[in-house]
């Protein structure tokens, strides 16, 4: 058996020891390939060839690889999948190695780890959505958690403690859907049962001697060069840790490089308006019920033409802000570009050419950027010098909006560096420096004299080409160029022996078809041309890396220019939506109040307006006297959309967008809650009712009374009575206790007598009109309850059977009557109304046909009749 691997295998086997747990992609020639175990999993996974290449201890060594130029078609499979890769390139050339005699395989290293949660790509990465890295931290049982989005810069961390261990997974758990983390890094001894578990398949394990706090807070300070986090802000321990954890990973993956990150910022816990994660999802901020982005809030709202700025409208959605000042800077900007007639078009037109400037600088970062990335940045900053001056023209009446001012200040940089790179770059500049030719003739005297050169001795090959066919009287000889041979002639086979007998010929290569040469002239011209073109890449990636030093010498300012074009770019977008969408400015308030007037929704009004309907306007007004509205009416009259818009208006109004509705008046709120009962979660194994009450106790034990509450159909996932009491009983404890401003919207109508007893509660309705045997939904909400459910109508409506429907119409009146007879046994029972009671009564009466009944009969109608009467006493 032979044991021996070949130097080759020998170099791969040692670098694969040091990335065990990752996929290894080793570079050979114009290929990726991967052996044994990484061979198996990787073709599986990407749905390729499996083959062998050569024996190791006797046994074939599995082998699949996929081409270098197509990597990037293959990459985001495996990232997608979960798994990381290490890129392992050649790290020195034929000649290098030549150089130093050096026998074996050409000197390999890894020179990256790709992992979902540290990509720079633009095609491996969302456009629109931020792609978080996260670190989570134990400190003495006090959790933090700090994340990063390697691919712009965004730096943040907080504390999640909270007084009991299932309040910090909540916590977490929306913090976990919010930030929608690629990774999470955690410490191996951290508490798993602290993370909902649908992110287990995110969690990295990290030694837990990554996690000590000197050696954390040293590598901090190092990375930003300071001395001392206190100006930055007030860290926690634990959030030391979680930010240099990730860190270090970043220094792994990356292969000692650190991106350029803005300066860590701490996130206090009141800092914006919390949307637990059942809120998220009932309300599709982000995604609809059914997972994918359509119909989904942000889908509906987001006209941004920038990348910086769709990321940032995402995160104000998910992150709107709970101080009055934030709020108010954003509709002053707003209200000023309206006032101002700022040319909305021109600036969207002008945002659209504009890259992505955070994920480009971050791949410059990393000596991943190219001359593209460097020459389309620096046309951006280009328009962006223009925006600048735009604004500046307009704002001379001193009446500067805040925000205006700062985003001012960020623009106000010196451009000349952008207008260097533009004068030096080529227009079609390639991807990859190596490939050279992007810098711009007349730019550099050197090299247009090294390209003058080339061209000469390119002229001189066609002319040695000449010189040749004349000498041998072979018209189709031709000197041709490839990787193996470089410059050589190539004769059709026939002519090989007459080449051959000619001394000024050195044969190179014989194939069936043709027969190759070369001689010592045409060597001498290959090694000139070679040699001006090294030259000349020489000087032209010496030019890419010394406008590099200077953009990256600029980084925190192209940060600062890419958060204000950001701002800029939603303002314009909610100014423009004033317009298009009729969308107006509401007025913030500190007073627990919520005034909205002609409220409309805006994702049902702009799926309506595609069908040429209309949405119909509705009104909401809660406040201290009156901050609970219940609702009732029939199914599909548009309670739900009602709940709804109104929790979007409130979200919008704080996140500093305009709103759906011809006036609002809003009280600023802390917390938002909607529940939609009777949701399915059937693949987490728990019962609808039992997701339906966890989430109904999270409200009871965390809203305040800024907090606005939205309950649709609560209990409607059990019995009829038990839904029915606990609906009632939270309904009291909300009013009660709790006082948040709720809208809750049921089928019980028997809730609506609660009216009665809680004088800060009114009963509204959905209103409908009966028309022949049928209901028209008019989709307005009206003051007072519903007096039926019209379910029936609703099922003739969609279409039932007649057949059906008819049965189920008699069905529900038997059902009716025998409730009611059930009801008039339970006299405590406070759904039972006074009025039921009577009518029962005389209902009885009136159905005794006196010519008809035996004397024995009438005495059992009289006993019957005095026991109702007794109940009514
Ligand atoms: P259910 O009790 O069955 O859930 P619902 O009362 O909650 O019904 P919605 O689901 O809110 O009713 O609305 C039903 C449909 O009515 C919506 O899909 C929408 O097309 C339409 N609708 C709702 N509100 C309005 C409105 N204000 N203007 C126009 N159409 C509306």
């Amino acid at each position: 058996m032979n044991n021996v691997n070949t130097p080759m295998m020998d170099q791969y086997l040692n670098i694969k020891n040091q990335y065990k747990d990752v996929l290894l992609f080793y570079r050979m020639g114009d290929f990726y390939e991967l052996f044994f175990e990484d061979a198996v999993v990787a073709s599986q996974a990407l749905d390729i060839a499996l083959t062998k290449r050569g024996k190791s201890n006797g046994k074939d060594i599995p082998m699949c690889g996929v081409p270098f130029h197509s990597a990037d078609n293959y990459l985001p499979k495996l990232i997608k999948k979960g798994f990381n890769v290490a890129v392992c390139e050649q790290t020195e050339t034929a000649e290098e190695a030549k150089i130093k005699s050096k026998k074996g395989p050409l000197k390999r290293e890894v020179v990256r780890i790709i992992s979902p949660g540290t990509l720079t790509e633009d095609n491996l990465l969302e456009r629109k959505t931020n792609n978080f890295l996260g670190a989570l931290s134990d400190n003495n049982g006090s959790i933090s958690i700090a994340w990063v989005d390697v691919s712009t810069g965004y730096f943040k961390s907080r504390n999640i403690q909270e007084d009991n261990k299932s309040s910090t997974k909540q916590l977490l758990a929306n913090l976990l859907l919010r930030m929608n983390f690629s990774e999470l890094l955690i410490s191996e001894d951290f508490d798993l049962d602290l993370i909902v578990e649908e992110w287990h398949s995110i969690l990295k394990k990290q030694p837990p001697s990554l996690f000590h706090y000197s050696s954390c807070l040293d590598q901090i300070l190092s990375y930003y060069s300071i001395v001392s986090l206190e100006g930055v802000g007030s860290f926690s321990d634990g959030e030391i840790k979680a930010a240099a954890v990730l860190l270090s990973y970043l220094k792994l993956t990356q292969c000692g490089k650190i991106p350029l990150l803005s300066m860590i910022q701490t996130e206090t816990q009141n800092n914006f308006l919390e949307i637990d994660y059942f809120t998220q999802k009932s309300l599709e901020i982000f995604n609809n019920l059914s997972g994918g982005t359509e119909g989904s809030l942000i889908s509906c709202l987001d006209e941004t033409k920038t990348a910086c700025g769709a990321r940032l409208l995402k995160q104000r959605v998910i992150e709107p802000f709970c101080k009055i000042e934030q709020i108010q800077d954003r509709y002053d900007l707003t209200n000023w570009i309206i006032e101002n007639k700022i040319n909305i078009s021109q600036y969207q037109i002008d945002f659209e050419n504009i890259p992505d400037l955070e994920r480009s600088l971050s791949r410059i970062s990393l000596s991943r950027g190219g001359p593209k990335d460097l020459f389309l940045m620096s046309n951006g900053l280009l328009i962006i010098k223009g925006i600048y001056e735009d604004l500046i023209s307009h704002n001379q009446d001193g009446k500067t909006p805040s925000l205006l001012n700062f985003i001012i200040d960020n623009l106000d940089i010196d451009y000349s560096l952008f207008s260097n790179i533009n004068k030096a770059f080529k227009s079609n500049v390639p991807i990859i420096a190596k490939e050279g030719n992007f810098i711009k003739e007349g730019y550099n005297k050197e090299l247009d004299l090294l390209r003058n050169y080339r061209n000469y001795e390119l002229d001189h090959i066609a002319k040695l080409q000449k010189k040749y066919s004349d000498l041998t009287n072979v018209n189709s000889l031709k000197i041709k160029h490839n990787r193996m041979l470089g410059y050589h002639i190539e004769v059709r086979a026939l002519h090989d022996e007459s080449m051959r007998n000619i001394d000024l010929f050195i044969h190179r290569q014989t194939t069936a078809q043709t027969s190759r040469f070369t001689t010592v002239e045409l060597n001498d011209v290959e090694n000139q041309i070679i040699n001006s073109f090294e030259k000349a890449l020489k000087i032209e990636i010496d030019i890419f890396n010394n406008f590099v030093t200077q953009i990256l010498d600029k980084g925190k300012e192209i940060l600062n220019v890419a958060l204000s074009i950001s701002e800029l770019d939603i303002s314009i977008m909610v100014a423009n939506q004033s317009i298009s969408r009729n969308y107006t400015c509401p007025n913030i308030l500190e007073e627990k109040t919520l005034e909205i007037f002609g409220g409309r929704h805006p994702v049902v009004e702009q799926q309506m307006n595609l069908n040429e309907k209309s949405f119909i306007f509705n009104d909401c007004i809660l406040n201290k006297r009156d901050f609970i509205w219940l609702i009732t009416g029939p199914n599909m009259a548009g309670k739900s959309t009602f709940l709804r818009q109104n929790a979007l208006i409130v979200i919008m109004a704080q996140a500093g967008l305009f709103v759906p509705a011809q006036k609002a008046n809003i009280g600023i709120f802390d917390k938002i809650f909607s529940r939609v009962g009777a949701s399915d979660d059937l693949a987490k194994g728990q019962s609808t009712f039992m997701i339906e009450m966890i989430e109904t106790s999270l409200i009871l034990n965390t809203a305040t009374d800024k907090s606005l509450v939205i309950l649709d159909e609560i209990g409607r996932g059990t019995s009829t009575f038990d839904g029915l009491a606990i609906a009632w009983s939270v309904l009291e404890y909300l009013h009660e206790k709790i006082k948040p401003r709720t809208l809750f919207a049921t089928h019980y109508h028997e809730l609506t007598s609660l009216k009665e007893n809680l004088k800060n509660l009114s009963c509204h309705q959905m209103s409908i009109k009966e028309w022949n045997d049928s209901i028209i939904f008019m989709h307005k909400i009206l003051n007072g309850e519903a007096d039926k459910s019209y379910g029936i109508h609703v099922a003739k409506l969609a279409g039932l059977p007649l057949d059906v429907t008819h049965k189920a119409t008699k069905l529900l009146s038997n059902l009716k009557r025998k409730d009611r007879e059930k009801q008039h046994m339970r006299t405590d029972d406070p759904v039972i109304s006074e009025k039921n009671k009577d009518e029962e009564f005389f209902r009885e009466f009136d159905r005794i046909n006196v010519d008809e009944i035996t004397p024995r009969q009438s005495l059992d109608i009289l006993y019957k009749l005095k026991l109702l009467r007794n109940m009514n006493e």
